[in-house]
């Protein structure tokens, strides 16, 4: 599905109608299906309504004809003409039941395919938002706060739908006013007429609410969002904000954005419900001019009564129609924020050659590259190789931009200038997934899913065996403590792996890094946060990896630079000293200062 993202924010209940469109575009059978038995529904309410007139007809009631009522009343009247008069009574009765049951079934089926469109509306509506979550470019994501998405995407995507249901309502609602419309007119135009001025005139009124609907719908989507982002934080922060001693500080942060959300939904609320007591007095006042103009005779009181029947479905209708406007301007700010979410920009296109491993070494070549979201340059002309089948230790201070460069090999972000090769080959000429394929990261953002340590090792790669998995488990020391677990290789790790200890997380995150068996292994050695790549289980990875595979490892402790045969120092956008770890050494720069200094025992 595209949407344009330079089309007007939806901001009237037309723009909102046509933005979501496309949403029902694949289920159009289906809501004309919607539309038809709608609008039959309510033709046969109509009809039943109608047949009153035979009815009185039949009955014979002296003060009635139908001459002089106009071709419609008298076609209704003589409709059961051919039935003998004896039984004319009952054929019309069994007609009104008939209708009755026709209408109910009829409405039944209405409502069972409006749940299915509206079921179908709704996954469509999530799918297209997770789809592009998972497609959008990683430096746009980036800039997207977590509070807002999880809003849109939990939240917002069934109030879209909503949207759609409201659009196909209206349908329906439209062609019925307009066929009811027409009974009037046929049974009397001149009160059609008044009818018509009064409806139409509450319409423009309700017209003035658009914009103070409008306002108070962005205000009440921008609060809910901020709710969610407490929400996250409430979540998330748990062990900061115990920590710190901050609950009181978020349980008043927390009512104060659960209360703005109340009361904005509140005020919206106050909005639309001018509607219905305004249609009630207008409706009264309405069926009052009706009477009196109507009645000049008891003569016309079956066709008046008639005249006021359809009146009274037709109005729930016209206020539906009015109500569905507001409505729609009012899921204006909601819609928006699922299309803006549907607009972010993709991922830059991968390229076509198949990716085969490194042969011969990576190289970065007068790299230059400034995150999307602005600032300075990270990388200012870095060149450096990382050579194939060997560790390369990533040096510097903090800051440096050593995440970056992994980042940068993972495709996460392309380089503003200069080019990074694999044996020569451009990086972005490379089928993204099939070198995402030959790659492993083990970092500090170990992401443990809540499923069972079997499903989180073979996350690693799609079809692992079991016995696979059991045997990265044993290659990362993780099978003991893995079989000491309730269940073993089937316990369930819960939210983020949190029945782990740091230590046995990071061992589930190189366990998941063998199942892929990696040409190229990126670690991430952490300084000291606590679930955070230990020296330890660096070293073992080393170990493991190094010595057949291609290791880029970020490394803080000066035992790790030892165990590489490369560095890379990097400061100030680029590399201030390359080689074979001895070599650098002994040129006498700044890893040999802090290597013969030993100390700080940590680089950065
Ligand atoms: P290192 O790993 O060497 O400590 P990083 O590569 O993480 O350094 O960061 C290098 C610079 O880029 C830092 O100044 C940091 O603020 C900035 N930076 C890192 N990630 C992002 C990001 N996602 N968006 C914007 N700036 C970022």
């Amino acid at each position: 599905m595209t949407h344009d993202p330079a089309a007007p924010p939806p901001d009237s209940a037309v723009r909102v109608a046509r933005s979501v469109a496309p949403f029902a575009r694949p289920f159009l059978p289906s809501a004309a299906a919607v539309v038809v038995l709608g609008v039959v529904s309510s033709l046969l309410e109509g009809v039943g309504i109608g047949l009153f007139i035979p009815f009185v007809h039949s009955v014979d009631l002296e003060a009635f004809s139908a001459e002089g009522q106009g071709r419609v009343v008298e076609a209704l009247a003589s409709l059961f003409d051919a039935v003998p008069a004896e039984r004319r009574l009952a054929v019309v009765v069994g007609a009104m039941l008939a209708v009755v049951v026709a209408k109910a079934a009829v409405g039944y089926g209405y409502g069972a395919a409006f749940g299915w469109l509206d079921a179908r509306v709704n996954h469509r509506v999530r799918t297209s938002v997770f789809d592009r979550l998972l497609a959008a470019d990683y430096g746009a994501l980036e800039r997207v706060d977590h509070g807002p998405l999880l809003n849109t995407l939990a939240g917002e995507t069934w109030r879209t739908a909503e949207a759609v249901r409201l659009v196909v309502w209206a349908a329906s609602a439209a062609v019925t006013t307009v066929l009811f419309a027409s009974f009037l007119v046929a049974l009397s135009w001149r009160l059609t007429l008044l009818t018509l001025v009064a409806l139409g005139g509450i319409a423009l009124v309700v017209r003035l609410l658009n914009g103070p609907v409008h306002r108070r719908a962005e205000q009440a989507t921008a609060a809910k969002e901020q709710l969610t982002e407490r929400m996250l934080d409430g979540v998330r922060a748990g062990v900061a904000i115990r920590t710190f001693g901050r609950e009181a500080y978020e349980r008043e942060r927390f009512a104060r954005a659960s209360d703005l959300v109340s009361r904005t939904f509140y005020r919206l609320s106050l909005l639309s419900a001018v509607l219905g007591p305004a249609y009630q007095v207008l409706t009264a006042v309405l069926f009052v001019a009706v009477l009196l103009i109507g009645v000049r005779s008891a003569a016309d009181l079956p066709v008046l009564f008639v005249f006021v029947a359809v009146l009274y479905r037709l109005q729930p209708m016209v206020q539906g129609l009015d109500g569905t406007r507001l409505g729609l301007v009012a899921l204006g700010p909601v819609v928006r924020r699922v299309l803006d979410v549907l607009a972010m920009e993709g991922a830059s296109p991968s390229g076509r050659l198949p990716a085969r491993g490194v042969r011969e070494g990576i190289r970065f070549e007068g790299v230059r590259f400034a995150y999307p979201s602005g600032g300075e340059p990270v990388l200012r002309g870095a060149t450096f190789d990382v050579p194939a089948g060997r560790t390369t230790a990533l040096v510097g201070p903090s800051g440096a931009g050593k995440t970056t460069v992994l980042k940068l090999l993972l495709r996460l972000y392309d380089p503003d200038a200069g080019r990074i090769t694999v044996d020569g080959v451009p990086l972005g000429g490379l089928d993204v997934a099939a070198w995402r394929a030959r790659l492993a990261i083990v970092d500090q953002d170990v992401y443990l899913f809540n499923a069972s340590v079997r499903e989180n090792i073979a996350y690693g790669r799609e079809g692992a065996t079991d016995a696979e998995v059991e045997a990265a488990a044993r290659r990362a020391h993780a099978d003991g403590f893995i079989r000491g677990l309730p269940e073993g290789y089937d316990t369930v790790l819960g939210d983020r792996g949190g029945r782990l200890s740091g230590g046995q997380r990071q061992r589930i995150a190189l366990a998941r890094a063998f199942v892929r068996d990696p040409d190229v292994v990126l670690l991430d050695e952490a300084t000291n946060a606590l679930d955070a790549l230990t020296e330890h289980v660096v070293a073992e990875a080393i170990d493991e990896f190094g010595r057949d595979r291609t290791v880029l490892v970020i490394a803080h402790h000066l035992s790790t630079v030892a165990r590489a045969d490369h560095v890379v120092v990097l400061d100030g956008g680029g590399v201030v000293e390359a080689g074979p770890f001895e070599a650098v050494l002994e040129a006498g720069g700044v890893l040999s200062k802090m290597y013969r200094a030993q100390q700080p025992a940590v680089l950065s």
